[in-house]
């Protein structure tokens, strides 16, 4: 049953026009004809969660989002199945962790329900942007939220505005990436923002993202903020690593963000022959696990790639060290695929993670 009122729009995407665009949808080049907006205004609560026509938001120019950052995303996916039906994966995950990301930022959170049905009914309407289920395609969802409140004083804003965009994602095939581990940047530290996903953290990624570049790497490794000592994650996606033993190691939470496929992975070890371990892991214990040949395989995972292999680590003590071969390791390509086969509809979905749309 539909809940939100939908708007439809008056010059949608031709036929052809769509089909040219997911013939090639690259990522974040093409948007769905309509979002969902909802408003809250202290007092009234949340009102008026609606599919309109995607168009430009107007803001005034005193908006505290534009001053002081209050604004919380978060993205999942929408996946086709041979037999043409439409699923999410975990999206109660993805609803919950909005809500203490709000919580964090001293916003207003928005009910579950509201995340969990807006993001169905937009998808349902727009199912024909639905990529095909070929090479790993998908309809990728960016729910996020703003403080629209036109107030230039430092305290929390009155009003925000909630939206859902939708946009189709192409074939991605991750790259095996080298991490530079930082000495002069940190993500998070205890007590900051490092477990909410709020725009201001990404921001603050970049310079390290570009002294990564830099130093011959694809992305960051993160140590903790007070010693430098232990490893935290990527700027985008969580840290993993195999070792001989047929452990499945990963940073303990605290300061992290809590990843839905780091998540998901743990859960799916056990079929794997790995046993899940959440604990500090130090740079040292990383280091020496590489020399020794203790530490077999190393992968970041996030929604957007899933896993991808790391294959080595750069760093102004140690230098260039490489995992294992310098190959993507193979029990890390075998528990890719196996998520994305859940994803997918190709294999048993027995934790009960697919929620079906329309
Ligand atoms: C989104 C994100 C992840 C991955 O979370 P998923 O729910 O798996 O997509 C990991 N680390 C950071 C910093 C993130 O923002």
């Amino acid at each position: 049953m539909a809940i939100l009122d939908l708007q439809r729009s008056t010059n949608p995407t031709s036929d052809e026009q769509r089909a040219a665009a997911l013939a090639d949808p690259g990522f974040g080049r093409y948007y769905t004809d309509h979002m969902v907006l909802a408003n809250y205004t202290e007092g009234s609560g949340w009102e008026n969660p609606r599919i309109v026509p995607t168009t430009n938001f107007s803001l005034h120019p005193a908006a505290s989002v534009l001053h002081y950052g209050q604004e919380i995303f978060e993205g999942l996916k929408a996946y086709r199945h041979d037999d043409d039906s439409i699923w999410l994966f975990r999206p109660e995950r993805n609803a919950m962790r909005f809500v203490g990301s709000a919580l964090r930022l001293q916003m207003a959170p928005l009910p579950e329900e509201i995340f969990l049905d807006s993001i169905m009914e937009l998808v349902d309407a727009e199912r024909a942007w639905v990529p095909e289920n070929t090479g790993e395609q998908s309809l990728y969802i960016r729910p996020f939220q703003i403080a629209d409140e036109p107030y230039l004083g430092v305290r929390e804003a009155h009003k925000y505005l909630y939206a859902v965009l939708a946009t189709p994602a192409g074939a991605y095939y991750p790259d095996p990436v080298k991490l530079w581990i930082t000495p002069n940047y940190t993500r998070a530290a205890k007590g900051g923002t490092g477990t909410a996903k709020c725009g201001g953290n990404y921001a603050a990624s970049l310079a390290a993202a570009a002294e990564a570049q830099d130093h011959g790497c694809g992305q960051v490794l993160y140590t903790d903020g007070a010693e430098h000592k232990w490893l935290e994650e990527c700027g985008t996606m969580n840290f993993m690593m195999i070792t001989r033993d047929d452990e499945l190691l990963t940073p303990a939470l605290g300061t992290i963000l809590e990843g839905v496929t780091r998540d998901s992975i743990l859960h799916l070890a056990a079929e794997h022959g790995l046993t899940p371990i959440q604990r500090p892991i130090s740079i040292d214990e990383l280091r020496d696990g590489l020399d020794s040949g203790y530490v077999t395989e190393a992968f970041a995972c996030g929604t957007a790639a899933v896993i991808t292999p790391i294959v080595g680590f750069n760093s102004p003590e140690r230098g260039e060290e490489t995992v294992g071969d310098g190959q993507p390791g193979a029990r890390t390509q075998t528990l890719r695929q196996h998520l994305l086969d859940i994803q997918y509809g190709r294999a048993a979905d027995r934790h009960g993670w697919l929620r079906r749309v329309g």
